[in-house]
């Protein structure tokens, strides 16, 4: 079906760049370097500059940006097999794949209805004396850290690793103790997706790790390339989880817009929040104090029971929704056998969740008509 209003449509994401990508590309088929070399160190020291984070590190895909950290941090005799990682029930599954591939033990625990991210009044009482290290998921582009998460951290001596695939380009805004900052400068270390919905998306799948440890930095990339340290030396039984320099030439002609992309998605969630008036369906919020929000997803909540329907509706009046996610990592086939407590939030939230087009290729009169449409559709 052809729709006015696709959910996603990454034609049109990356139609304003087409000249510069391709020539971009161009610029590597003539260079011939095709693994590492200067296309690469360029962007990581581009993102390594616009997030404040010293060591970025391109690797192949977000998944694996996070799968390098946690084994990293094995190699460097910091978690053991078995260690228990806090993660929020409400992310997509990667986050939680990570953990598992790294033979570490993930911990569910609830989110907060308001911002979707993980409940951090939850976490004390979810460390126990496995526990080395809390997973916080900046979902949906919203910033998740607080006072509470970084006390419990500090308390238990945990690593905070970030999930931000869906939030770069988002701050922490409060004066409190820490001054703004970007996400994935925050924690000790944080994973980055350019998986192409992203908001600064590649034309294939790439990733990367920050952080500002210069040791877990270099254990790293030597795991994301064989586990060497020199050529043909081999101190880790590594990967190869590199970032092609023809993604890194891709990404370079888009992490400069990377703040007005943001600053219109913004726009388009404004327009919804000032559109959208109806009393079975409920909005994100659209500020907080303390944290930013880059719009990965413009996520409301419609009754359970009438989710299917809303959805059904929506596509006959030519609006693409999604849901981001229907069934969380805890409720997968792969995770039958994980242990863990009540997550009554989560799984409600889960039924009634429907993602709303956010991306480019909606302006924000687009925007307040989907609104309009929603207010009047019968579902
Ligand atoms: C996209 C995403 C990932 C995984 O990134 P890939 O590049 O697709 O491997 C991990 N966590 C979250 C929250 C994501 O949205």
């Amino acid at each position: 079906m052809n729709l006015k209003y696709p959910f996603l449509d990454l034609g049109r994401v990356n139609e304003p760049y087409a000249d510069e990508l391709v020539a971009a590309a161009e610029r590597v088929i003539r260079s011939g370097r095709y693994i590492g070399g200067p296309e690469v160190e360029a962007f990581e020291r581009d993102l390594s500059s616009y997030t404040g984070a010293p060591f970025a590190i391109g690797v192949s895909n977000g998944l694996d940006a996070l799968r390098l950290i946690l084994r990293a941090y094995k190699e460097m005799g910091v978690f053991h097999d078995g260690d228990e990682v806090i993660y929020p029930a409400n992310t997509y599954i990667a986050s939680v794949l990570a953990i598992s591939d790294a033979g570490l033990t993930p911990v569910p625990v609830d989110i907060d209805e308001r911002t979707m991210n993980i409940d951090t009044d939850l976490l004390e009482q979810a460390v126990t004396d496995r526990t080395r290290a809390i997973m916080t998921v900046h979902l949906y582009g919203r910033v998740s850290w607080d006072d509470t998460l970084v006390r419990v951290a500090r308390r238990h001596s945990l690593k905070v690793i970030e999930d931000c695939a869906q939030a770069l380009g988002a701050r922490t805004l409060s004066a409190g103790f820490h001054e703004s900052r970007y996400a994935g400068a925050l924690g000790d270390a944080a994973g980055i997706s350019f998986y192409p919905t992203k908001n600064v998306g590649a034309l294939g799948d790439a990733g990367a790790v920050l952080t500002h440890d210069e040791e877990l930095a270099r254990t790293v990339r030597s795991l994301a390339n064989y586990g060497s340290d020199r050529r043909y030396h081999n101190i880790y039984c590594g990967f190869n989880c590199r970032l092609d320099p023809i993604q890194a030439a891709m990404l370079r002609v888009k992490l400069p817009h990377i703040n007005a992309e943001n600053a219109d998605r913004f726009a388009r969630a404004l327009a919804y929040r000032r559109t959208i008036d109806r009393q079975d369906v409920i909005l994100p919020m659209m500020t907080n104090e303390v944290n930013d929000c880059v719009w990965h997803q413009y996520v409301i909540r419609v009754p359970a029971d009438r989710r299917g329907s809303f959805m059904r509706e929506m596509e006959k009046e030519g609006i693409g929704t999604d849901v981001h996610y229907a069934v969380p990592p805890h409720l997968q086939p792969c995770y039958a056998t994980l242990a863990h407590g009540p997550l009554t939030v989560t799984e409600r939230l889960a039924d009634e969740i429907v993602s709303l087009p956010i991306g480019t290729g909606i302006s924000v009169a687009d925007a307040a008509e989907i609104g309009a449409v929603i207010n009047r559709l019968d579902f």
